[in-house]
């Protein structure tokens, strides 16, 4: 028997050695991704990606990376083999190329197809494992798959082949283990593969856990028993992809949540890894968060002005930051062009509110002037005792409004006004968070800016006659109503707490919530 031994593969060291990954995407939850696969995917040139991997995830990768979803049913041929084709077709153009599959690669997803292409092109790959939705299921349910009592064999096997004459799965055999069995795809043909296993022996009181949606925000974890589930199942209509644990392992049932948004749905729609603080403000009033962003965070069509501003930030009274964003793109410049905070000289620095001022302290940057009015209007107000004759760099977002240079310049200063990053809409829902989207009647839509309303509606469009609206600022207000859509409780102070705040207060008293 030939013994070989490979020397673990570094990410780090051998970026192109093997230009296809595959990256296991995990569940859904982008917290469940190996920091490897993260890192693959922030490097990517081009990520090839099955269709149900959800937004949250692909936008870890650079805004400049080129995503091409897979579709799951390939019109001629092999799926895998397809996709294997046009890896290989992009593998000979150059770039680094993820290919993103749900859960791990090599179960149930034609990893042996979708390799075989690029094995015969002599292309080199690697794989970087996910979490399973077995897995995933099980830590999720606190159901254990093995125990020493119950199980010591646990089988991962399709629910989709029993119905075929030449099925190779053997649910005889499999019903005479005494082990959990965690069966994927095995939605639809549940009541067949069920009562095969009764009989082949299998207890009909055997516990069953059905986790559908795993780590998505509209996941739901059920009981029943291998006699019960496919009743179960057309009564619940619980959507895909599910998967379904048979054991004698424990089944508890997962407590109710409590608090004052408990049973409430509300979706959030600032960028990518920027709706943390307002769903854990939600998550811990017993609510249930569903992020799916309408913009995502760009560059800006060019760098010229911002460069300009940072090579002469020392010639500012102030220098003064819009938004998070700004500060974060503002940052990230100052190191692209091999700057740093010196060149800022004795400029002064202010932030319109506190998660803008917590930025920059995050950057290692002391923040000068944080107003009480967390808008421009309150800037100005703060800036001009401040000034004489003054210069004053604004960096905002590439559109936005005009009211502080207007007032500034009004009030004799010089105002330079650079776009540090673009928020850009999203296009279209992508088909898992539309599903997440209409799995369960949502409650509220947030709404934390006007770039972030006008999105919204282009996105939603009449669904969002369906949800409350919860504004974060009269801006935003006013943005949405001339819109169409007037929100139906407004944050009194401009902040994730403070919208979290206003929607608990409309619960309170539904109709004396706008001003
Ligand atoms: N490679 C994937 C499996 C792909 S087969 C993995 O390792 O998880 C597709 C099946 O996986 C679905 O029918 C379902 O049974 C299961 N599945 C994938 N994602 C899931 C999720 N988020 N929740 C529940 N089941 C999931």
């Amino acid at each position: 028997m030939a013994i070989t031994s490979r020397t673990p593969t570094a990410v780090d060291a051998i970026p192109d050695a093997s230009r296809v990954w595959f990256v296991g995407a995990g569940p859904g939850h982008p917290d469940l991704l190996t920091l490897r696969g993260l890192k693959l995917l922030r490097a990517a040139d081009t990520i090839v990606h099955d269709a149900l991997v959800p937004t949250l995830i692909l936008d870890l990768a650079g805004p400049r990376t080129i995503r091409i979803p897979v579709p799951r049913h390939a019109t001629d041929g092999d799926p895998g083999e397809t996709t294997g084709r046009l890896l290989v077709e992009l593998a000979s153009t150059g770039g680094r190329i993820v290919r993103l599959k749900g859960g791990d690669p090599s179960v149930f997803g034609r990893l042996a197809e979708e390799t075989a292409p690029l094995r015969a092109a002599g292309i080199g790959f690697g794989i970087v494992p996910g979490v399973t939705a077995a897995l995933a299921a099980a830590a999720a349910a606190d159901v254990p798959l093995t125990s020493r009592a119950a199980a010591s064999v646990l089988t991962i096997v399709t629910g989709h082949e029993a119905e075929e004459k030449t099925s190779r799965v053997d649910l005889e055999a499999l019903a005479a283990l005494s082990g959990t069995l965690a069966v994927y795809m095995g939605v639809a043909q549940a009541a067949r593969w069920g009562a095969a296993l009764v009989a082949a022996g299998r207890s009909s009181a055997t516990p069953v856990t059905i986790v559908s949606r795993c780590s998505w925000p509209d996941q739901r974890i059920a009981t029943a028993t291998l006699g019960t589930l496919a009743q179960a199942f057309t009564e619940h209509q619980w959507p895909a992809p599910a998967v379904i644990i048979v054991g004698d392992v424990v089944t508890p049932v997962t407590p109710a949540s409590t608090g004052p948004l408990a049973g409430r749905r509300i979706l959030l729609t600032r960028p990518s890894g920027q709706a943390d603080e307002l769903a854990a403000a939600i998550s811990t009033l017993g609510g249930e968060p569903l992020h799916l962003p309408v913009v995502r965070i760009a560059p800006p069509d060019s760098w010229t002005a911002l460069d300009g501003a940072i090579a002469e930030g020392g010639m500012f009274d102030w220098i003064v930051f819009a938004s998070v964003n700004g500060v974060r793109a503002f940052v990230a410049r100052l190191r692209a062009v091999r700057r740093d905070a010196r060149i800022l000289g004795t400029a002064r620095l202010a932030a319109i509110g506190s998660a803008t001022a917590a930025a920059l302290g995050e950057a290692g940057l002391a923040c000068d002037l944080v107003p009480a009015a967390a808008n421009s209007e309150g800037m100005v107000a703060a800036l001009l005792p401040t000034l004489h004759a003054g210069r004053v760099l604004l960096v905002r977002a590439a559109r936005g409004r005009d009211v502080m240079r207007r007032d500034l310049e009004a009030a004799g200063h010089e105002v330079v006004e650079v776009a540090a990053y673009a928020t850009r809409p999203v296009e279209t829902l992508g088909e898992g968070d539309a599903a997440s989207l209409d799995a369960a009647p949502i409650d509220w839509v947030t709404i934390t800016s006007g770039a972030i309303a006008e999105a919204a509606v282009r996105l939603f469009g009449e669904r969002m006659r369906r949800w409350r609206i919860g504004s974060i600022s009269p801006v935003t207000s006013r943005v949405l109503e001339t819109l169409g859509f007037p929100p139906d409780c407004e944050a009194r102070e401009a902040s994730a707490a403070g919208l979290v705040e206003a929607i608990c207060r409309w619960h309170d008293a539904p109709s004396s919530q706008l001003p």
